[in-house]
């Protein structure tokens, strides 16, 4: 591996032992092997499913059965290359794309490697994310950012990943209308990214408002408080639904609140099963389909922010250090939080 001269040899770790559990180790700076970059962690975003890990120890099928590493939003400066990699990549600001698909599957050569059954996702068991001093990548995934992209912005390029792969999949385009289910950071991503697609109309509903008040700074062009009235209710008639509540309640009002031959995408993870109208569906010959992750959305991601067209910066409510990262993980108690960083280094 060709470095920068300066590189330690152990870092500083957050692991998660067990369910609430966290402890600091220091562990081996890993080595970039043929086709990998190592990367020095500059930022990391605090996402649902690592507070999911944190809480309950498992998301669905996926156990936290050995300590793990969280964290898979992330950034940070190019200090190590592999064999055939490069090295005038070191020193490069990169935004990480946290997967490694095995690039020879059936779905990896369809183009669709988010569905590689075979993936090595950052901080998904037993895979180690990047709450820790130093990564490897692969090349390719380490995406090279501008100067004017912060390192926060940066890692937080995951999950409007997500809101990206999302808008694709709800065929937004100039003028369409889209329902947004939840305020959290994914809904308020999603309804910049709507805007930026060139959706003309974009209705975010959330039970909180100050969560309400938020979604109209980026991006909602009206909000709902679905208590007081629901969505299905008010002929909303939108070309997408897109939930990102995974609330049961609100799934079944948006597929209700979408017109004929409309799309409904389920993003939210909370029930893992629910009943859905069914015939409503058939009647309308509604689109109602889920994502996983993302496939080649990082460029789209950078320009969105470079382009000023999607603000990532505003989203950061909380900074924590290695030290603090149960703190970061239980920030989302506060409904005025949104995003939490975590700095390893
Ligand atoms: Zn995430
Ligand atoms: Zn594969």
């Amino acid at each position: 591996m060709a470095s920068s001269p300066t590189l330690p040899t152990t870092m500083r770790t957050s692991v998660l032992l067990k369910q609430q559990e966290l402890t600091i180790e220091d562990r081996p700076v890993p080595t970039a092997r043929a086709g990998e970059v190592l990367v020095e962690v500059a930022a990391v975003g605090v996402c649902g499913s690592d507070v999911h890990y944190y809480r309950e120890g498992r998301i669905g099928d996926f156990i936290v059965d050995a300590p793990l590493v969280l964290g898979h939003e992330l950034s940070g400066t190019i200090v190590g290359v592999g064999v055939d990699v490069d090295p005038a990549r070191i020193g490069e600001r990169v935004a990480v794309e946290p997967q490694r698909p095995c690039r020879l599957c059936r779905e990896c050569r369809a183009g669709r490697y988010n569905l590689c059954s075979k993936m090595e996702f950052y901080a998904t068991p037993p895979i180690d994310g990047a709450f820790c001093g130093y990564v490897t990548i692969q090349t390719e995934f380490a995406h090279a950012i501008p100067d004017s992209v912060s390192f926060e912005a940066a890692a937080l390029l995951e999950p409007l990943s997500v809101a990206i792969a999302s808008i694709r999949k709800a065929q937004i385009v100039p003028g369409s209308s889209i329902l947004i289910a939840g305020a959290g950071p994914i809904g308020i991503i999603t309804a910049q990214t709507a805007r930026a697609f060139g959706a003309s109309e974009i209705i975010v509903s959330d039970l909180i408002a100050a969560k309400r008040q938020r979604a109209l700074k980026f991006g909602a062009t009206r909000v709902i408080d679905p208590v007081a009235e629901d969505p299905a209710t008010l002929g909303l008639d939108v070309n997408a639904f897109i939930d990102a509540s995974g609330s049961a309640r609100a799934v079944d009002s948006g597929i209700r609140s979408v017109r004929p031959a409309g799309t409904v995408v389920l993003v939210g993870l909370g029930n893992p099963e629910m009943i859905l109208p069914v015939s409503h569906i058939q009647n309308l010959e509604i689109t109602v389909t889920g994502i996983f992750r993302y496939v080649d959305t990082w460029p789209t991601a950078i320009h969105l922010v470079a382009s000023g067209q999607v603000d990532l910066d505003s989203l950061v409510t909380g900074k924590f250090d290695l030290e603090h990262v149960a703190e970061a993980l239980d920030s989302d108690r506060n409904d005025d939080s949104l995003k939490s960083i975590v700095y390893p280094n």
